[in-house]
């Protein structure tokens, strides 16, 4: 049987393992604790809650359906029925449905809203009366949107979207990496409006269906149960340090242990880290993936999660959070109503309110220097503003994902093709993980997935 060595114990490394499954003798390498990466689920107040990511995209199949596959389908479940909310001019603004990462679709029902003023609305619905040669080169979301749109659609109605997914913002993001759906109606040329109200009209979900799904539990569940069931050896606190070409095309890999320094051998390696952990164990094989992968900049975020005791708060919010435009100044860049959200937590701990906060964005690391208690004292003081004066926590705690969010800058997919290229001539080593091909759970499963496939026969 082949062997393959997969670096990094996330998700994506997990799915590749997975996928390798009675194909070959696996052995994942993780240098934390535990496997799962941004996947993890810890405790507050003695309730099980999720630190990093807390849903999966079920619109697209790959996460959820390798969740069933692992005997999570029971848990799959949809978050309570709930509108995109943004706080913004001083309230909590509800997004109308039918946007796409918060492109109207049908600008009129932006009246009332708040959202935007009058002239934002009004140039919004102007946009199908514009030229639209169809797009040849990739742009940012905000050029390009902004030129479609205006830029208090961009401001107000992308931005905390994007804020949400990739801590990223709009005149930094690729269009064609970030908002591929758009992008593609962008190159076909023609107005985006009438394009996109196609586009929902045809792939509209059926009446109920959700985006996402959680785990009941939390989703920290998910890379533990994958990693019970691919078979593979897991050696946690393992730390992979440098790679070595063999004859042969076999690979070795040199480790750090707890105990001391380990030696592995195998046919392939897969590399399922972030790019900057990924660039750094290609720097003596293949300089030039080395140095596109360490270019590609990364946001830090903190998660902080507060528990309230429901009785003695003093008041508690509806619905299951908010975004936050970056325009009104606010640190907080998205809070979410954890007990509201998920039916299991609130099962599970029905005298508790938990929810967490969010903040960090690209370029924010000032804020992200201070210590715990200030982001503790700083959140709760944007949430009594944001929804109203909850009382003081039973507990906080803040989790920080150092460089936790890849940045698809413009010019992402071409920076992806020649990292690919570059690897493609080292037989036996593939890539995989958010660097890629999408910073979401689902696309991380295609991505190590895939990445199993290409290592899965000799070269
Ligand atoms: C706060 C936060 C919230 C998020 N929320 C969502 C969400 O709700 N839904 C969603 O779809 N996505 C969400 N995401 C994005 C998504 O969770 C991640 O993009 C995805 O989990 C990344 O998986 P990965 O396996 O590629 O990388 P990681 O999870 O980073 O895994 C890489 C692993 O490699 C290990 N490692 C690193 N270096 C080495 C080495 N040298 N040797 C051995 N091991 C090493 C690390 O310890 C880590 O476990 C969120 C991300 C963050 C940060």
């Amino acid at each position: 049987m082949r062997s393959v060595i997969v670096v990094g114990g996330g998700i994506s490394g997990l799915a590749a393992a997975w996928q390798l499954r009675g194909h070959a003798d696996v052995t994942v390498l993780e240098s934390h604790t535990k496997v799962g990466g941004k996947l993890r689920t810890g405790t507050i107040a003695g309730i099980s809650v999720d630190e990093g990511a807390e849903s999966l995209m079920s619109l697209r199949p790959e996460a959820v359906e390798l969740a069933a596959a692992v005997g999570l389908g029971n848990a799959l479940c949809d978050p309570a029925a709930s509108p995109t909310t943004v706080w913004t001019h001083g309230a909590l603004r509800p997004l109308p449905p039918g946007h796409v990462m918060g492109v109207p679709t049908d600008p009129a029902a932006l009246a009332g809203t708040g959202l935007l003023s009058a002239e934002g609305i009004a140039r919004i619905a102007a946009e199908e009366g514009l030229p639209a040669e169809p797009l040849t080169e990739d742009l940012s979301v905000g050029a390009y949107l902004g030129a479609r749109f205006g830029r208090e659609a961009v401001d107000r109605l992308v931005e905390p979207l994007l804020g949400g997914v990739y801590a990223g913002r709009a005149d930094r993001l690729s269009l064609r990496a970030a908002m591929p759906r758009i992008a593609a109606l962008a190159e076909q040329g023609g107005p985006l409006l009438p394009a996109l109200r196609r586009m929902k009209a045809a792939g509209a979900p059926r009446s109920g269906a959700v985006a996402v799904q959680g785990v009941a539990g939390g989703t920290g569940r998910f890379p533990q149960a994958v990693a019970r069931a691919c078979g593979a050896r897991i050696l946690t606190g393992t730390t992979a340090r440098s790679l070595q070409r063999l004859p042969g095309d076999r690979w070795r890999v040199l480790a750090m242990t707890a105990d001391g320094p380990l030696t592995m051998e195998a046919d392939a390696v897969v590399l399922a880290l972030p790019a900057f952990a990924a660039a750094e164990l290609l720097r003596p094989h293949a300089p030039l993936a080395e140095a596109e992968l360490a270019a590609i900049p990364h946001a830090s975020t903190a998660v902080i999660t507060m528990a309230f005791s429901r009785p003695q708060a003093h008041f508690l919010p509806e619905g299951n959070g908010f975004l936050v435009p970056p325009v009104d100044g606010h640190l907080l860049k998205a809070a979410s109503f954890l007990s509201n959200k998920w039916a299991w937590l609130h099962d599970a701990a029905p005298a508790t309110f938990v929810l967490r906060a969010s903040i960090g964005r690209i370029g924010e690391d000032e804020l992200l220097s201070r210590p715990d208690r200030h982001l503790i004292r700083a959140a709760i003081a944007e949430l009594h503003r944001a929804v109203g004066p909850m009382g003081e926590p039973l507990a906080a705690r803040v989790t920080r994902w150092d460089r936790g969010l890849p940045q698809y800058g413009v010019g992402h997919r071409e920076r992806v093709a020649r990292i690919r290229e570059a690897a493609s001539k080292l037989p036996g080593l593939a890539l995989c993980g958010a660097a890629y091909e999408g910073v979401g759970v689902a696309a991380c499963v295609a991505t190590g997935r895939a990445a199993a496939r290409r290592v899965a026969v000799p070269a």
